[in-house]
Formats: structure tokens, C-alpha cells, sequence
């Protein structure tokens, strides 16, 4: 029995098999159910408020008073977010939810100054043919330096990742500069992960190299999914990330057997501006194409600024 290829991936999903090629079968293509997640759903209120911040506020108004409105705002906006309901909050546990996401988004302004942010885009989707794989990520914030460079910043609203494991997150980060590059024409200098909860600022400066290795890895990692997929054949890979793998029941490490699930159908994506990289091979209107983000004039090829591509909705919207 062979499984059906997942027809993109984005840069986390590239991770994720690498990390574990069984847990990424029962979650990307089985899709299998998993509990919800408290530390997703506060992220997501997190990035929303954030976003806001920059995108509703002129610099010189982005201040600690204007982020605690968002996030009051984007609370109220959760309320109907099922995500949330299915946590099962009472109301102790949901002010306590609400507070840790306060002291996340104030961290915030430990690492920078949001009046000096100018910012192009926020919750940007980009996608791009690498080969015989589509590459799709969202990009929480673009910004522009006074040069005209760019620079991607991505909020984490988890713990920093220890030394040992930094440049396998780098590694991660380095996939969403070749978007960047791909779409936009122009690679960014800078990937700036902002870890809240510490609060810590990690850089990397992506490369000509770092960006080829990554494209060259990343198709090695889609064939060796094709082929896992022709076999059926996708092995577990124990590693103290297991202590948080929900799939622990199906997975031999644990004494479980992987089911032959039935894939599940999920909702549909949720919209977010969408830029996409058209795959020379490929004849133009045989490319999907949706409303461009990104005024083609505006395109920074060469120092121009991109045009502002509108806040959309939160990272959850499409899997990362
Ligand atoms: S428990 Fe560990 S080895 Fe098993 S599927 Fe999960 S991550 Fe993979």
C-alpha cells in the first residue's frame, strides 16, 4: 500500500519529518487528531496582538499601552475561536491564560523598540516551487532596513531552544530566507527569531551557501518522503521529543502499532495574503496564481521598498 504525497510542506513540516518520519505521517498525512493545544492557541493570541501592534500603530504610538489594547482586543476576538473552547478553560484557568499572554507580549518590547519597526508585511504566505515540491511558510513579519535590506522576524512564544539545539532551529529559519529570495527576488540579511518567554533575540544571516544547502536538503528531504510514502514505510525516530508526541499510542518505541488510518477531512485554510513564486518550467497560466500581495512594482529587487501587504490572520491558519 502506498500513501498519497503531501503536495507541499512547509518549513516546519520539513523539520518535523527529519525530527520523526513516523509522527510526521500520522499528522500530515494521516492526519490524525491530536489534543488541543494550549501553548498553539496562546500563540496565537500572542501573534495577533503583536501584529496589530505594528500594523495599526504608526511608530511613535506603538507603545505598552497600545499592545495591551490588542491583546484585549484579539482576546475578545478568541472567544469564538473553537481552538479555544475546545481547551475547556474555566474562568480561572482562562485569566490565568490571559495574564501569562499579557507578560508575553509586554517581553516583547525587552527585545526591540516597535517605534523603530517598519515593517512591509505581516502574516505573510509565501509559496514556491522548489523542483517537484511546493515550499509554503508564513512569514510573521517582514521589515525593510533603512538600506532597503530585509529582515524576516518570527515571534516564539515558547522557550528558547537550549545550545545544543539553536542551529537545528536556524536551520528551520534559513528555509523561510529562501522564500523570501524565491518570491520576492531579494534575500533577507537578517532571520530574527523573538523567543517572548525568556525574552531572547537569536539571529542568523542567511548566505548564497546556507540558501543553496537549504534547497538542496529540503528536496532530499521530499524525495525521501516520496519514497517513504511509495513503501508505506515511515519509521519512528525516539528522541526526547517524545515526551511530547501525542501519537505515543501508535508508535512501536511505546509498544504501539502505527494504524492504517483513514485520512480525516479537515477544515479548509483559512485565507492570508498569498505571494507565489511561479516555477519557470512551468507555462504562466498553468501557475496558480492569486491576488498578489506584493505590488509587482513594489517588488524590492534592487533597493525598492515592497508595497505593505495587509495583516491577515494568525500563523494557525496554515500548519508551520
Ligand atoms: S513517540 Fe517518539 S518515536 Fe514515536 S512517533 Fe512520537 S516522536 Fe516518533
Amino acid at each position: 500500500m502506498s500513501l498519497a504525497v503531501p503536495r507541499s510542506l512547509s518549513p516546519t513540516r520539513v523539520t518535523a519529518f527529519t525530527d520523526c518520519p513516523l509522527a510526521f505521517r500520522l499528522r500530515t498525512i494521516d492526519h490524525l487528531p491530536e489534543p488541543p493545544s494550549p501553548q498553539a492557541v496562546k500563540g496565537t493570541l500572542v501573534h495577533t496582538a503583536l501584529e496589530r501592534l505594528i500594523w495599526r500603530h504608526e511608530p511613535g504610538s506603538r507603545s505598552r499601552a497600545a499592545a495591551a489594547t490588542e491583546l484585549d482586543g484579539a482576546w475578545e476576538d478568541l472567544q469564538a475561536d473553537p481552538e479555544l473552547e475546545k481547551l475547556g478553560l474555566d474562568d480561572d484557568s482562562a485569566e490565568a491564560f490571559r495574564v501569562d499572554a499579557a507578560t508575553l507580549v509586554d517581553r516583547y518590547f525587552e527585545l526591540e523598540d516597535p517605534d523603530r519597526v517598519r515593517a512591509v508585511g505581516v502574516e505573510l504566505l509565501l509559496e514556491a516551487d522548489l523542483g517537484p515540491l511546493r515550499l509554503r511558510g508564513i512569514i510573521d513579519r517582514l521589515d525593510l532596513t533603512d538600506d532597503g535590506e530585509l529582515v524576516i522576524v518570527d515571534y516564539k512564544t515558547g522557550r528558547a531552544p537550549g545550545a545544543r539545539f539553536e542551529h537545528a532551529k536556524l536551520t528551520g529559519v534559513h528555509l523561510y530566507a529562501l522564500l523570501c529570495q524565491r518570491v520576492l527576488g531579494k534575500m533577507p540579511v537578517e532571520v530574527r527569531l523573538l523567543h517572548l518567554r525568556d525574552p531572547v533575540s537569536i539571529s542568523a544571516a542567511p548566505s548564497d551557501q546556507t540558501i543553496r544547502a537549504q534547497h538542496q536538503r529540503t528536496v532530499a528531504v521530499w524525495h525521501a518522503i516520496e519514497r517513504a510514502c511509495e513503501r508505506a514505510d515511515f519509521r519512528p525516530r525516539p528522541s526526547p521529543l517524545c515526551q511530547y508526541c501525542h501519537f505515543q499510542t501508535f508508535c512501536p518505541t511505546f509498544g504501539g502499532a502505527p494504524p492504517e488510518a483513514q485520512p480525516l477531512t479537515l477544515a479548509g485554510p483559512r485565507r492570508v495574503p498569498v505571494v507565489v513564486a511561479p516555477d519557470p518550467d512551468v507555462a504562466p497560466d498553468a501557475v496558480l496564481v492569486p491576488e498578489p500581495a506584493v505590488a509587482p512594482e513594489a517588488t524590492p529587487v534592487g533597493g525598492g521598498a515592497p508595497a505593505p501587504v495587509a495583516p491577515a490572520v494568525p500563523s494557525s491558519a496554515v500548519p508551520s
